[in-house]
């Protein structure tokens, strides 16, 4: 849909989240999915016929969703996003929203009318949602109930294949099945209005390595067909109508960053070693089999943290032994010799695993999530866990439990993971009997407590996005409040140093595999605050382990002494700029890092 032309004003910026580095200039193509739907109500005798005219979508939006899915299935890049195509068939068998959907046209409205109203009262239910990646998962049903409104108004759908020159997309949310269909080559960047850093797109765009912002909330709507624009996927920066001048900057800024990704390439097999030699393990997280090649292309020494729930979202019954076992073995052989760690179910509610019936929360992230979720399925839990170690047998695997709040939990873990042992030694089913044991420590009270945790385990590995949300009473996802998610904060820096103390006096490795890890100007911040391992994004490797071989534990420590004097995350961050630019101008002299 071509919507009228606005005016915009030179060198407009916007900041939305950038979740794929890179900068992209060109010409915009507008893929505005959204149909205009006429509301109003019926007679009652054109009940029936409405009902039918619905349910006649339904089955139009399953043939077309099919088609695609052929379409795209022989195409093996794509495969392991088959899955989406899956879920949007599924969600067209939602009771929800086909009886929903029924019941209103019943009240005699019209089919678009009783539909918008059905999306709008799902929209609320996936807001409430804690989880970030669960509430991303609204834009499935969105893509779906697109799909069906434009089915009913007849509005022809704009797709990615129609895209005639190479152009910065900017859509609404972009739907799984558009990026399936779309020519890799006509694409330069994503840009939208939904989204945050683990929704599709942002997967996508990572693992393609497509320069992508999100979140923008209303970019659809300022923008036209060819209108200039320039996006910086690793600031989240978007200018568009960029001037002589703005347009020259970011020519160079493109070429400078390119230049570096090259140059950084040449890190891959040097190792991260600082310049007291201390050896630091830079490792992935991974969530897609997808990402697996953009790990080795990055150099990383294993994954720190495998998010398994991926596994086990967007599908109607949770994985069987079996095909965790495949998952995990295809990771472990992709990544040998190096380890993998693998992350337990961190899932919370029963949206995604409907057998399991679970009441919904007043407050899910102080719910039962992750652990405590495990905890009370233990058939599930079991389950996992002798998956886990019946891929030990292929690789070198070692088990992490999320959210961890305190000794008793992690003592209950350890008993149902021996009670699996057992069974596997009793069944003559091989696997790695030395298999490591960790936690993750993003709770206040595994802070407080870790001295006593680090007699139970093997390794912590500090999960910053969390520790930060439950430590400053900060919701992760929430855009209101984002100014005091600080990873700066001098409670954090506190926090992070005591649970660093702990796991070395007991003598086990303490890692980092939140977002704070994959920050070059951190690293030595947190050589001083005492970690031996940072897990992060795979395309942050070469970065940070650029930095770290620059740097030296010895001046890291000294840095934290000082910063360690600061009472504000504002005053800490300065202080740190001005070090990390005065130590390596040619790195932190501009944005580029
Ligand atoms: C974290 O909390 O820092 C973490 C790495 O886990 P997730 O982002 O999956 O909650
Ligand atoms: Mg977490």
């Amino acid at each position: 849909m071509v919507l009228a032309k606005i005016e915009v004003a030179k060198d407009t910026y916007l900041v939305g989240i950038g979740v794929s580095p890179g900068i992209s200039i060109g010409e915009i193509s507008l893929i505005n999915r959204r149909a205009t739907a006429e509301e109003c109500s019926i007679d009652s005798v054109e009940v029936e016929s409405e009902v039918a005219r619905f349910h006649w979508a339904v089955e139009q939006a399953r043939i077309q969703l099919r088609e695609v899915k052929d379409s795209v299935s022989s195409q093996q890049h794509l495969r392991e996003h088959l899955y989406i195509l899956d879920t949007h068939i599924l969600i067209l068998d939602d009771a929800m929203l086909v009886q929903g959907t029924e019941t209103a046209i019943r009240e005699q409205l019209n089919a678009e009318g009783a539909l918008k109203r059905v999306l709008s009262q799902l929209r609320k239910l996936f807001d409430n949602i804690e989880d970030e990646y669960l509430r991303e998962r609204r834009s499935d049903v969105d893509a779906v109930g697109e799909r069906l409104m434009r089915i009913l108004t007849g509005e022809h759908e704009r797709t990615l294949s129609e895209i005639g020159h190479k152009s910065l997309i900017v859509t609404h949310d972009l739907s799984p099945a558009d990026t399936m269909q779309m020519d890799r080559e006509k694409i330069l960047g994503f840009i939208t209005d939904r989204g945050g850093r683990t929704s599709h797109t942002a997967i996508l765009a990572r693992s393609l390595e497509i320069p992508a912002v999100v979140g923008l909330e209303t970019i659809t709507s300022l923008v036209y067909d060819q209108l200039p624009a320039i996006i910086d996927g690793t600031t989240g920066v978007v200018i568009l109508n960029p001037s002589e001048e703005t347009f020259k900057e970011y020519l160079q800024r493109k070429q400078s960053f390119e230049y570096l990704e090259k140059e950084l390439i040449c890190y891959r097999d040097l190792p991260a070693v600082t310049k007291d030699q201390e050896r630091i393990a830079l490792r992935g997280n991974l969530e897609l089999a997808s990402e697996f090649p953009l790990a080795k292309k990055h150099g990383t020494e294993g994954v720190g943290l495998y998010r398994t729930e991926f596994l086990y979202l967007g599908r109607s019954e949770p994985p069987d032994e079996e095909e965790q076992l495949s998952a995990y073995r295809q990771i472990l052989e992709e990544m040998r010799p190096h380890p993998v760690t693998i992350r337990t179910l961190d899932i919370g509610g029963d949206k995604f695993v409907p057998d399991l019936n679970l009441s919904d929360e007043a407050n899910p992230a102080l719910g039962l999530r992750a652990i405590r979720f495990s905890l009370r399925e233990v058939t599930l839990f079991k389950l996992q866990l002798r998956a886990i170690l019946r891929a030990s047998a292929f690789g070198k695997v070692r088990i992490m439990f999320p959210m961890i709040s305190g000794v008793a939990e992690i003592r209950t873990c350890k008993r149902i993971l021996r009670d699996v042992q057992q069974q596997l030694i009793d069944e003559a089913v091989p696997f790695d009997s030395e298999v490591e044991i960790g936690i993750m420590v993003e709770t206040p009270s595994a802070v407080f407590v870790a001295p006593f945790l680090a007699e139970e385990v093997d390794f912590f590995s500090i999960g910053t996005n969390d520790l930060i949300q439950y430590c400053l009473a900060v919701d992760r996802g929430n855009e209101h409040i984002a100014y005091l998610y600080d990873p700066l904060h001098p409670a954090i820096l506190r926090a992070i140093k005591a649970v660093c103390d702990a796991g070395k006096k007991a003598g086990i490795g303490v890692g980092m595999c939140g977002e704070m890890a994959g920050e070059p100007l951190y690293a030595l911040v947190l050589l001083g605050l005492g970690l031996t391992e940072l897990s992060m994004n795979p395309a942050c490797v070469p970065r940070v382990k650029r930095v770290l071989r620059q740097l030296s534990r010895r001046d890291g420590e000294k840095l934290v002494e000082k910063l360690f004097t600061l009472p504000t995350g504002k005053e800490v961050a300065l202080c740190l700029d001005k070090e990390m630019r005065g130590r390596l101008p040619d790195i932190f002299g501009d944005a580029l890092i």
